[in-house]
């Protein structure tokens, strides 16, 4: 497969950009190789600036549930920009939109849109401090949450509790308020909740963590956060932005019957549109200016054009069979990864969660970070190789998940699976 084109744009796009890209997973440093320049997607398909056509499983990272360039969507963003791209004063698609996640997740009393996840979670956990009166917040090792300091942190061996930044520029004082658990350890929260009383205003997780690969929760681990945090008067915050949508139509909170106090979305809800969205209890979000103090703006916030591109996506998908089919399309896909594995003589672990999943390469399901951190590097960058060779275009990372469409019909898993089969015999010679 040539890729002349794509290899001259990245050496220019590294004099112009930090690593070549706006946002760093994109540049493929984890499993080596220039990235590819996309020009055109269409379905489940994509075409490289060269000319090579890649059955897409990255899908923007994970927004485009109906595939690429949907006929609906690509008609509500028309129909929406002509008549002007923004207007800075409210608009009749916020209420829709609105009222279409709410169809879906009622926890959501009530909601604020913003631009991004990042925006969604920083803005939650802002709220959360002032409805509560306290500062620290608890997350999970391996949990993303977009680039907001506060979550720029994770556990460090031993350290874990100390809160020590994980990037430069984070502030020691911004870090030391935020302490970290292992995933799917409830003993260890309630061991933090008992050790800093009154001091903690929210539990901040991926109910279905994506960002380390796909890792689903122990049975009754949600269950337990939700009367922990009950019990000791912290929010119980579920970070959705990656969730929602994908792992049920209701999210993670529907599928597992967990109600948190306060969810963030992005992703899906903006139907490959720039939108974030935050909400929950009525009487936390009354919190929210201007109806409160605590302040919260956004210039494009609530933007025309992508509340209609999310209208229409969330529209299609909550047809009959449509989210069924996608979540059945993962199935088949899976059933795929793990037979060509077998045959192969390759270890591998795939963990799927609705529309979502991860093809772990080790010997033993994965149930949190050091878990994930077990899966073998060098194999996962070999299949990604093997696979764009064969025209499928994964994550770029082990750590990340896969999404499906309502384009990946089963043609299209069919064919990505004989990809599949013939990588596995390539990814069995690498250690
Ligand atoms: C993608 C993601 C974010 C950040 O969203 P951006 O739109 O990239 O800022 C936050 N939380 C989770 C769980 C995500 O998957």
């Amino acid at each position: 497969m040539n890729r002349a084109r794509s290899i001259t744009l990245f050496a220019e796009a590294e004099e112009l950009f930090p690593g070549g890209v706006n946002s760093p997973v994109r540049a493929f440093r984890s499993v080596g190789g220039a990235p590819v320049f996309f020009e055109r997607g269409v379905g489940a398909e994509l075409e490289d600036v060269d000319g090579n056509r890649y059955i897409d499983f990255v899908l923007s990272w994970g927004p485009l549930a109906l595939g690429h360039a949907h006929p609906e969507v690509v008609d509500a963003i028309h129909r929406s920009a002509v008549r002007g791209t923004s207007f800075g004063a409210p608009h009749a698609l916020e209420l829709s939109l609105a009222r279409l996640i709410q169809q879906f997740m009622p926890s959501m009393e009530q909601l604020r849109f913003v631009n991004s996840g990042t925006e969604a979670v920083m803005s939650a956990l802002r709220v959360a401090r002032a409805f509560t009166n306290r500062t620290k917040i608890l997350k999970f090792e391996g949990c993303y949450h977009g680039h907001a300091d506060a979550m720029l942190v994770r556990a460090g061996s031993g350290v874990a509790t100390l809160g020590l930044p994980d990037s430069p520029g984070v502030g020691s004082d911004v870090a030391a308020n935020t302490l970290v658990a292992p995933f799917n350890d409830a003993a260890a929260v309630a061991r933090l909740l008992g050790a800093h009383r009154h001091e903690i205003a929210a539990v901040i997780l991926e109910p279905v963590v994506g960002n380390m690969g796909v890792v689903p929760p122990l049975p009754g681990f949600l269950q337990e956060l939700r009367e922990l945090t009950s019990a000791h008067g912290t929010l119980l915050l579920f970070d959705e932005v990656m969730t929602g949508f994908r792992v049920h139509l209701g999210g993670a909170q529907e599928l597992y019957g967990v109600t948190p106090d306060l969810t963030m979305l992005g992703k899906v809800i903006g139907g490959g549109l720039p939108v974030g969205a935050y909400g929950g209890r009525r009487e936390i979000m009354q919190l929210v200016a201007p109806a409160g103090p605590v302040y919260q703006a956004g210039t494009l916030a609530g933007n025309p054009i992508a509340m209609a591109a999310g209208v229409a996506t969330l529209g299609v998908l909550a047809r009959d069979g449509v989210w069924a089919g996608i979540a059945n399309a993962t199935k088949q896909w899976s059933a795929h990864l793990e037979e060509g594995a077998r045959d192969a003589g390759v270890a591998l672990q795939v963990q799927r969660v609705g529309t979502m999943c991860t093809p772990f390469f080790g010997d033993a399901p994965v149930t949190d970070w050091p878990g994930a951190k077990r899966a073998s590097t060098s194999r996962y960058a070999s299949f990604f190789h093997e696979m764009l060779n064969r025209g499928v275009y994964l994550p770029p990372s082990q750590f990340e998940a896969e999404f499906l469409s309502s384009a990946h019909v089963p043609e299209v898993i069919e064919r990505a699976g004989r990809a599949a089969r013939a990588a596995m015999h390539a990814v069995s010679a690498v250690s």
